[in-house]
């Protein structure tokens, strides 16, 4: 099915998207420094392995002196839920000491970031080993409030329902094609709007397509009105 990302679409999408779940909250002003670590933890993993993880990591450790100084083994058994609990736990240790040895008073923080341009902000992020370009936006999108599109699972599911880019597309060109297709000014509020549709009726198996007002954008959908699929089915570029 032909992508349209045209600007004129994507606006229209936005629009209907905030007038089925309404314009979304501004930053989570939550401590930054552990939105990150979070965000290390949730890489390629679910959400129920993260919460887990990070519910232990926070448990065990009385701060971020004694993670950035734990030894790498007790770390990692801590964060296991989360996954490749050894690289983790080295991603976890080297952001603490990049966050550190950036502040001025040996502290652990990410304000500074809040100083930069988003590009560089991001840049600089992404000079630690271990954040790649979707760790970084997660940050800066839901702290920051930056206009950057963090491509996580349920943005990429849709993104290729709503026919923005091919079903073929990997995590990183999503990446690329979503922050050139989504207009700077709706970024950040697309976003969260595609999240809030992938958490509530878009889900990867079994969405509720009742909504009019979204399915017309839906490729699948398409399908099923053509009659060459059931509700229940899905065209073989989406399993
Ligand atoms: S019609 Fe169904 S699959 Fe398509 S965007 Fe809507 S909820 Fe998702």
């Amino acid at each position: 099915m032909e992508i349209d990302d045209s600007e004129g679409r994507i606006r229209n999408i936005h629009q209907d998207l905030i007038d089925v779940y309404g314009e979304q909250g501004n930053h989570d002003d939550s401590d930054g420094v552990r939105q990150l670590l979070i965000t290390i933890l949730s890489q390629n993993v679910a959400d129920e392995n993260t919460a887990r993880a990070a519910e232990n990591l926070f448990n065990e450790y009385k701060n971020y002196k004694e993670i950035e100084n734990s030894d790498v083994g007790r770390l990692a058994d801590t964060i296991n839920p989360a996954g490749l609990p050894q690289t983790k736990a080295q991603r976890l240790k080297r952001t603490l000491t990049a966050l550190r040895e950036h502040g001025e008073k040996e502290d652990y923080s990410v304000d500074f970031l809040g100083d930069m341009e988003d590009s560089n902000a991001q840049e600089w992020l992404e000079q630690i080993k271990g954040i790649g370009p979707k760790t970084a936006s997660v940050l800066l999108n839901f702290h920051f409030d930056a206009d950057v599109i963090p491509v996580d699972t349920h943005v990429e599911r849709i993104s290729k329902r709503f026919r923005l880019i091919p079903f073929s597309a990997s995590n990183q060109k999503a990446h690329d094609l979503l922050n050139e297709s989504v207009p700077h000014d709706i970024k950040n509020s697309f976003h969260k709007l595609v999240i809030e549709h992938g958490k509530n009726n878009c889900t990867a198996r079994n969405p509720t397509c009742g909504n009019t007002k979204l399915k017309k954008y839906c490729s699948r959908y398409k399908h099923v009105e053509n009659g060459e699929l059931e509700p229940e089915e899905f065209p073989p570029e989406d399993l």
